[in-house]
């Protein structure tokens, strides 16, 4: 277990330190912020639709190391992806970060299960879920922004 939760470490640090996808985009066609007022992140989400598959995606902002490896890995799951697909994916890491399904059940793409123990800590779902509720909103141009705060189905504990 050891060298498996130091490399999921070492994914989320690395993603902190250099996100990917990291810029406001100019020409976006949906866009959302997402705030989570427990911890302090703050992130807005952009898309750029090519039809109904997601042809470009970045986000910006400010939040802790979990919010913004979340964020950063989000943007290269659903990259080039279609929209029901994103969707999709935001269900299972959904289940997955609130312990509702464990990340092989569900299968996550591989790099977002590092998210998995997240749904031992609470506080920290909403931090690893915030940019994938920024993204839901945006893709249903829904509200321009969401707060962590609405979210009614975390698990209590
Ligand atoms: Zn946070």
């Amino acid at each position: 277990m050891g060298s498996l939760s130091e490399l999921y470490q070492s994914l989320i640090l690395d993603h902190n330190r250099s996100p990917r996808n990291f810029r406001s985009m100019e020409n976006a066609d949906c866009h959302a912020e997402g705030y989570n007022p427990l911890c302090g992140d703050q992130l807005s989400v952009w898309v750029k639709l090519d039809g109904d598959r997601i042809e470009d995606i970045s986000f910006q902002g400010s939040g802790c190391a979990i919010s913004r490896a979340s964020a950063s890995l989000m943007t290269t799951a659903v990259k080039g992806r279609t929209v029901a697909e994103a969707r999709e994916i935001f269900d299972r890491f959904h289940r997955m970060i609130t312990g509702q399904a464990d990340s092989t059940s569900e299968k996550v793409p591989a790099k977002l299960a590092v998210f998995a123990g997240v749904a031992e800590f609470p506080s920290r779902v909403k931090c690893a879920g915030l940019s994938w509720h920024a993204l839901k909103s945006a893709l249903d141009r829904g509200p321009e922004k969401v707060s962590t705060d609405d979210e009614p189905d975390v698990r209590q504990r």
